[in-house]
């Protein structure tokens, strides 16, 4: 282990002065720090360059003198002239904690990076080391404590001694905090300032149940990569309990839960008893019923083909709480690895996904008079039909030199590209690659960047 030569500590400023000896630049971001605060900011110098005026600072427009220095709790000094010595002079007389801008050397106390949801703070210093690090790290953190925490964190205290009253012992006191600092609820109430009536709600749940209620979040995976997940739903499979996930969300995304989640496969695969839709939603509901945090969690966005619909509605039912947390679906993945504009100004118009499994004559009908009049489709479920369903829109009349466009594997590093015209799709002469598959159908497709991709053409027959 290593040992610190500075000591990380809060240090109390409330009815006390800041004082910010210059009036440039440096001074200026000095402030944004200190204003963070509630303490009193006073900016002194002969020489206001920087703007202050927005700031709720005092501005003493004059050189400095000791006496500045009365009631003051921390100096920055961002002055290289008489004004800045003098200060430092000051403040080590009489020992006021004093920070003189980019010289370590005479610093008495260093700035960290800081992530604030006040009063909630992350202060992250590499001691002057490596400045760099600290901001990225910081970025991190950001990332994970949603925006709302600190006004969270407000609510805990202030229920301190309603939980001393109503819930007698430790581990129920600690399930309820835990409860209250991860509810997705409570912080989107609290960041709108009704967070004590949810936070009550919840108390009183906690009382009378010895637990809280259960929870489900349908969310969104995305395409499969574990950098297209959204930070909401990183942040949810953190406080799942149980993981409920189809069997096309790659594990390296399941994994993102809690170490300790209960996680359960309901998807289609070799070796595994496969659940049916209303073995899920009873399952979701069991789960739930019993306390616990549930993320059902499903590829691309639980609202598109998804069955989400099935799922809430057995919850509504159940009059079990959920939440649902979007997330990139397949087609739109698609569109991004092939730098495809689904809706492109005088080409196309619009953006239609749908079903190539199961859709019958008059939705293909529609279908080809839409991508006829421009419109851009994309095909989900629809690979191991793909060339049935081609000519089936051209039956219906599509034209068959339409630009066609398929993505196995979208959003993913293994990726493979098909380009070519619905004629071509029509032929059925490609075997694609394992995986999941959209197909875009539509003029915008020739506008995307399908450098690389397998043609699909047309293929001629020669009679031996
Ligand atoms: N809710 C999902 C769709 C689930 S239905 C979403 O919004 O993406 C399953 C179909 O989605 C597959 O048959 C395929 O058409 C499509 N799909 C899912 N993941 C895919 C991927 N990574 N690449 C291409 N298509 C995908």
């Amino acid at each position: 282990m290593g040992q610190l030569n500075t000591f990380p500590l809060s240090y109390r400023i409330e009815g006390k002065r800041i004082v910010i000896v210059g009036g440039g630049e440096e001074a200026l971001n000095k402030t944004r720090l200190a204003i963070k605060t509630t303490a009193s900011v006073v900016i002194i110098s002969s020489k206001i360059e920087a703007d202050f005026s927005a700031l709720p600072v005092t501005v003493l427009a004059r050189p400095f003198a000791a006496s500045d220095l009365d009631g003051a709790a921390l100096v920055f000094v961002a002055d290289h002239g008489a004004d800045g010595e003098a200060a430092k002079v000051a403040a080590r007389a009489r020992g006021v904690p004093l920070n003189v801008v980019d010289v370590p050397s005479e610093c008495d106390f260093y700035t960290p990076s800081i992530v604030e949801r006040a009063p909630l703070t992350v202060a992250i210093s590499t001691e002057g080391d490596a400045p760099v690090l600290a901001r990225l790290v910081r970025a991190r953190i950001e990332a994970l404590l949603p925006p709302g925490l600190g006004q969270v964190a407000r609510l805990a205290g202030s229920l301190r001694s309603r939980v001393e009253n109503l819930l007698q012992d430790g581990a129920a006191k600690r399930r309820f905090y835990e409860d209250l600092v991860t509810s997705p609820t409570v912080e989107a109430a609290a960041s709108t300032g009704d967070g004590a009536k949810e936070a009550e709600a919840m108390l009183q749940e906690h009382a009378v149940r010895g637990g809280g209620a259960g929870m489900v979040w349908l969310i969104g995976a995305g395409p499969g990569a574990e950098d297209l997940l959204t930070l909401r739903a990183q942040r949810l499979l953190q406080e799942a309990d149980v993981i409920v996930h189809d069997q096309l969300v790659p594990d390296a995304v399941v994994e993102m839960g809690r170490r300790d989640a209960e996680r359960i496969c309901v998807g289609k695969a070799k070796g595994h008893h496969s659940f049916s839709q209303a073995q899920i939603n009873t399952l979701l509901v069991r789960l739930a019923g019993e306390g616990r945090k549930v993320a059902r969690l499903k590829s691309g966005d639980p609202m598109v083909f998804g069955r989400a619909g099935e799922e809430i509605a057995a919850l509504r039912k159940a009059g079990i709480g959920y939440a649902v947390v979007p997330g990139v679906s397949a087609a739109l993945a698609a569109a991004a690895d092939t730098a495809t504009p689904v809706t492109l100004r005088k080409v196309s118009s619009g953006f239609v996904m749908a079903t190539a499994h199961g859709a019958d004559d008059a939705e293909l009908a529609h279908w080809a008079a839409l991508a006829g009049s421009g419109l851009t489709l994309a095909l989900y479920m629809g690979k191991s039909i793909a060339a049935e369903v081609a000519g089936r829109l051209i039956d219906f009349g599509a034209g068959a030199k339409l630009p066609i466009g398929i993505v196995v594997n979208a959003g993913r590093v293994d990726k493979t590209l098909y380009a070519g015209t619905l004629g071509g799709l029509a032929t059925g002469a490609i075997a694609f690659a394992d995986g999941p598959a959209i197909i875009f159908v539509g003029e915008a497709v020739a506008a995307g960047d399908w450098a690389g991709a397998a043609e699909i053409a047309a293929q001629e027959f020669k009679v031996a």
